[in-house]
């Protein structure tokens, strides 16, 4: 068991101080979870209360990091993805660049299958762990896996391919299967079904979908803006961690200029990196990955050990080529990790284990 600054009898002497006690509780709870025991609902709303730039969150933050390392064998990873297609999309997610409703992209166009081999094969030559397909949730399905094959094909057999795609029944998540993914991201977002026009039982089925297929399943709180509260995210942070996902972590919203998410504003980096932290500590110590976007050097020392390179279109961006934006590259990512004492996973990504 690891020991923390305060001691319980120097806190008890303090008890009158109100920072005092907190920090007794925080010791408290990073002893808890020090253990492996996960946190209840109440807890983690306290952890989530406390100041970003308090002394509480520094050690959440380097609890955190301690326990990210530990179960990943101290080896961040990254992950890369590309969209196939980009088209303005009816499920109207308010934060995102191709919802019908922000009005950012007005034109449809679709990448041949030799450009999505093209993408992937530079993505697999620059090493990254993993690499995601991504579609808009109307692209045909078909489609999709067309390519998908093309690009399962062009690639080396141990190479991680994962699918980001929309809602699937289990026979369309086995098609995916069999077309050679070894897992998805899937999120149920913030806030789904208020600042998105999908269904939220749809979605959570949908991740049981997956995992029936024998896919795994990688998520995260997302896309964290200054509205939520502590208690919608520490239910978000427990929703994750009750289906045993590949990799956790969390996600601020990226404002779209113009749109009615954007008034509302960005949480600092601070304030991501400690729901970053606290998401680990809401995670069994058998989810190995803790992930945050967009890669930044306080996120990897609250403990995110996953970060994405990103080119083509993307849903937080208003470039055509997030690469002229605001998307990292997969050497970028690798150096904010080195800048922040990770070392490198090589190889295929061990937070999807599940070989095709
Ligand atoms: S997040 Fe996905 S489903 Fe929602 S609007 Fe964007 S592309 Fe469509």
């Amino acid at each position: 068991m690891r020991k923390y600054a305060l001691s319980f009898d120097d806190a008890v002497a303090q008890a009158d101080n109100p920072d005092s006690y907190k920090l007794m509780k925080t010791n408290d709870l990073l002893s808890k979870t020090g253990y492996g025991e996960l946190l209840s609902r109440d807890e983690l709303v306290f952890l989530l209360d406390l100041p970003p730039d308090s002394l509480d969150v520094y050690m959440v933050m380097a609890e955190a990091n301690r326990i990210s390392k530990e179960v990943s064998d101290g080896k961040a990873e990254v992950h890369a993805q590309f969209a196939v297609n980009l088209a303005p999309c009816s499920c109207d997610c308010l934060f995102c660049s191709f919802a019908e409703v922000n009005g950012v992209f007005t034109a449809s166009t679709a990448l041949s299958a030799d450009q999505a081999v093209a993408y992937a094969r530079q993505f697999e030559k620059d090493g990254v762990n993993a690499l995601f397909l991504m579609s808009t949730a109307h692209y045909p399905f078909e489609r999709f896996l067309e390519i998908s094959r093309e690009v399962r094909k062009s690639l080396k057999p141990e190479t991680t391919l994962i699918a980001n795609v929309g809602d699937q029944s289990v026979k369309s998540a086995l098609k995916l299967k069999d077309a050679g993914f070894a897992g998805v991201y899937h999120a149920v977002r913030l806030r789904e079904g208020i600042d998105t026009a999908l269904d939220v039982g749809k979605r959570k089925r949908s991740i049981f979908n997956f995992r029936e297929a024998g896919l795994e399943v990688g998520t995260c709180v997302e896309p964290v803006g200054p509205e939520h509260t502590n208690e919608e995210l520490a239910d978000m942070i427990a929703f994750t961690a009750s289906f045993n996902p590949a990799y956790s972590g969390a996600a601020r919203r990226i404002p779209i200029p113009g749109t009615k998410l954007a008034a509302l504003g960005m949480i600092s980096e601070l304030r991501m990196a400690q729901i970053v932290a606290i998401t680990r500590l809401g995670m069994p110590r058998s989810v190995s990955g803790n992930c945050t976007h967009e890669p930044c050097t306080l996120g990897a020392i609250a403990g995110a050990n996953l970060f994405w390179a990103e080119v083509g279109a993307n849903p937080r961006d208003v470039q055509v080529k997030t690469e002229e934006g605001r998307g990292e590259s997969a050497n970028s990512c690798r150096s904010i990790f080195q800048e922040s004492n990770w070392e490198i996973l090589r190889g295929p990504s061990r937070f999807y284990k599940s070989a095709v």
